[in-house]
């Protein structure tokens, strides 16, 4: 099921109160439009009724897609600072879920869904494009990795990420998200070569993916992250 409450927020533009229609699970399963939404990126767009100023709230529920074999936990871009205590979270909503307390059924569903963790609109519609195409998201983060190595002038830091954004035919376009980035910085298009080479060399990858994954995070930003704000403290 995909379910949805009515709060009051307020407009960020004029301050009045207006009533949202918050999602805390989506089931693109049955909903597959919530899914094009997503990926459309007007998904929790709401109008204010007062001054009609759109904004856009900020992903916190659960996405299921049986069919996709997607599992994803979606929170709040600011969240990432911290990422390890989401992704035990997740971890947990998994288990309770598809674990060992449920039933059978969820059981066997369990093991054909990847469960993710992702922070922010852009990460989101980044996991649904990438297994929209048929791409590996592992091997799209260490690409990731691979090109950083050439832009050293990016200011790379929380905050700042860069995501799959549009993938046709050969041709990869990436994007930089965040403040600092210039106008002329912000895409950034390659080859499908150079993922299919990283793919067809995986065993030299194999320390950093191991890392990748070693949580439901999968996300090249947390080798630059730590280990979150509590860490820090
Ligand atoms: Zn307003």
């Amino acid at each position: 099921m995909s379910l949805f409450s009515t709060t009051q927020m307020k407009c960020p533009k004029c301050g009045e109160s207006t009533s949202a229609e918050e999602v805390g699970s989506v089931n693109a399963d049955r909903r597959p439009d919530l899914r094009e939404a997503i990926l459309a990126g007007t998904f929790q767009t709401i109008k204010c009724s007062h001054c009609g100023h759109r904004f856009r709230l900020e992903p916190d529920f659960n996405y299921m897609d049986a069919g996709r074999g997607q599992w994803i936990a979606a929170y709040p871009a600011p969240r990432i600072l911290d990422h390890l205590e989401a992704a035990d979270e997740m971890s947990a909503v998994f288990e309770n879920n598809f674990g060992a307390a449920a039933g059978k059924a969820e059981q066997e569903l369990g093991k054909s869904l990847t469960g993710r963790v992702v922070f922010g609109w852009p990460a989101m519609r980044e996991k649904l494009l990438i297994r929209d195409r048929g791409l590996d998201d592992v091997i799209v983060e260490l690409l990731k990795l691979d090109l950083l190595r050439e832009l050293p002038e990016i200011p790379f830091g929380a905050g700042t990420a860069l995501r799959l954004v549009e993938l046709a035919g050969p041709d990869m376009t990436f994007a930089w998200f965040g403040p600092g980035v210039g106008d002329s910085q912000r895409v950034l298009d390659i080859g499908i070569s150079r993922y299919q080479d990283i793919a067809s060399h995986m065993d030299e990858w194999k320390d950093v993916a191991d890392e990748l994954t070693d949580s439901a995070f999968v996300d090249m930003q947390k080798l630059y992250l730590g280990e979150g704000r509590d860490a820090q403290a």
